[in-house]
């Protein structure tokens, strides 16, 4: 079996002795490796060399390192199935969901390379008599990056390389479920040219995050993960005095007009809900229809186009979904189908019915549709983070904004309909820091940013664009007074002994 351990340098590192957590290969059910936790003198040995490193590195021109980082894009892309490979044998997702997240994380990668433009300061000139004032923008040091296990090569690429751009060094914490391809996407920044120990990859679990937060050599903590995880980074991280930015878990409305295109709807909704098994913090998992409610026409559609998904391992050409993750998460939403019904939702379309394709023995579960789905039913107000889907039925428009404003989550939501003006009123008065306009799934391009409201963020900037180069810099702001005919000043220019 794998035993995989630390990327220090960009090499690996194992112990001799180590706890370890199992990796699965979710398709088979299989055990596949073993994934070290770092232990505290790792731990110690390698932030002490991104804090050395930080030294030279903060110090090489932005033009230098975006040099580097052109190199990187070209070897990823050169790379992309290798790494999108390794994504699918951990995490579960088809190969094609797997590189096209890998494409959304290289995105980042090309906005990072426009660092010496994004790092520009600001510069005033006679704010009085020969004074000026300029502002610039610095590295703040050592900067950790806490990843899930959704996305174990996008959402490491939306913080190392705008960090890293910035000057500062960084160090990458993996979810512990799927470790492998966020460790070769950080050997790959080597092959590129980066420096020594400007990033290393620990492996652990949360007392792995408690001691980077805890660690005086840590200044910036970045996190994505559920929302209990990020309110303890957050809470924490804050207590320690660090800059922290912790993105949450979702639970995300599609609202349906009645003039909507309903074939278009079925057809975006299925994408939405059910991609990727539904393990996205952007996958639609609440359709609010508006209007007439026994109304079936979406419901049908949906019903019919979700039957027809393939389930199948991720490699499987065949698949449209792999399996969910883990076991924990498999007997997860199963519990939650059970609740469902306890609950008297309509479960209109049974995921536990569906069955792979290829006779996959791993973490299957097909696509799940509830209707009548009420906010008093666990179902609609826990994040399941599967493929299950549930149906509220609502008069208006307003009852709709009303319904997603009163949930804790604040992700993404989106809306469909023909008419310009609900979608402005919706867009303007939703408690939503992503949201969609007949789309369903609003994830920004890289040089806008990404960040969910309510309990979806805790901290105030977004990840990647130009909050991101925000995150990872401190603004320092200088007044300068040069005056040529101040005996002075001019001293100043030669000085002497005397
Ligand atoms: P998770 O919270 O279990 O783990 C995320 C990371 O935090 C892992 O690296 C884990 O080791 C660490 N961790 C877990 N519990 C912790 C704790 N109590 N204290 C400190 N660290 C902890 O999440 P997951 O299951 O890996 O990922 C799925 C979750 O992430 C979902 O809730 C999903 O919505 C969310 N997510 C959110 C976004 C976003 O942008 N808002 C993006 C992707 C995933």
């Amino acid at each position: 079996m794998k035993n995989i351990g630390q990327l220090i340098n960009g090499k690996p590192r194992l112990e001799n002795i180590a706890i370890t957590k199992p990796v699965y290969n979710p398709a088979t059910g299989e055990i596949i490796a073993k994934v070290q936790l770092a232990s505290n003198p790792i731990i110690n040995s390698a932030i002490s060399a991104a804090k050395k490193a930080f030294e030279t590195w903060s110090q090489v021109s932005p033009a230098k390192r975006c040099e580097i980082l052109f190199h990187y894009k070209s070897l990823i892309e050169r790379h992309i199935d290798e790494i999108a490979k390794l994504v699918t044998l951990e995490h579960g997702k088809t190969l094609e969901d797997a590189k096209g997240s890998i494409a959304r994380g290289l995105e980042v990668v090309t906005f990072a390379c426009n660092i010496p433009d994004l790092l520009k300061g600001e510069y005033s000139t006679q704010v009085s008599t020969d004074i000026s004032s300029y502002s610039l923008r610095q590295p703040l040091g050592v900067c950790a990056g806490i990843t899930p296990f959704n996305f174990p090569a996008m959402v490491p690429m939306w913080m190392f390389p705008i960090a890293i751009a910035c000057g500062n060094t960084f160090i990458l914490k993996p979810s512990e479920r799927d470790p492998s391809a966020p460790m070769l996407l950080v050997e790959l920044l080597y092959e590129a040219g980066l420096p020594a120990n400007v990033v290393q990859v620990l492996n652990g679990d949360k007392n792995l995050v408690n001691s980077l937060i805890a660690h005086p050599d840590i200044a910036a903590i970045s996190s994505v993960g559920s929302t209990a995880a990020a309110k303890s980074i957050y809470q924490q991280a804050a207590l320690y005095g660090k800059r922290v930015q912790a993105l949450g878990g979702a639970k995300n409305h599609a609202v349906i007009m009645p003039d909507a295109d309903m074939n278009f709807v079925a057809d975006q909704l299925v994408g939405a809900a059910f991609g990727s098994s539904g393990q996205r913090c952007m996958a639609i998992s609440v359709a609010v229809i508006v209007g007439d409610e026994r109304d079936n026409s979406l419901v049908n559609k949906l019903i019919h186009k979700a039957r027809q998904l393939k389930l199948a391992a991720g490699d499987n050409p065949d698949a449209d979904l792999g399996p969910v993750n883990n076991p924990e998460a498999l007997e997860r939403i199963q519990h939650y189908i059970h609740l469902g019904i306890r609950n008297n939702a309509k479960l209109v379309l049974d995921g536990r019915e569906f069955h792979p394709v290829d006779n996959s023995k791993g973490f299957f579960v097909g696509p799940t549709i509830f209707d009548h789905v009420t906010s008093e039913m666990k179902i609609y107000q826990d994040e399941i983070f599967g493929p299950v889907l549930c149906v509220v039925r609502v008069k208006t428009l307003d009852d709709a904004i009303a319904l997603i404003n009163n949930n804790p989550y604040g992700n993404g939501t989106a809306i469909f309909t023909r008419n310009g003006n609900a979608a402005n009123h919706f867009a303007k008065t939703i408690q939503v820091g992503l949201v969609g306009v007949n789309v369903p799934i609003p994830v920004p391009v890289a040089y806008h940013s990404f960040g969910g409201w309510k309990s979806s963020l805790f901290g105030d900037v977004h990840m990647h664009g130009h909050e991101g180069v925000r995150f990872y810099t401190k603004l320092k702001n200088v007044t300068t007074r040069w005056d040529w005919n101040d005996d002075v000043a001019s001293g100043m220019i030669m000085p002497t002994h005397e």
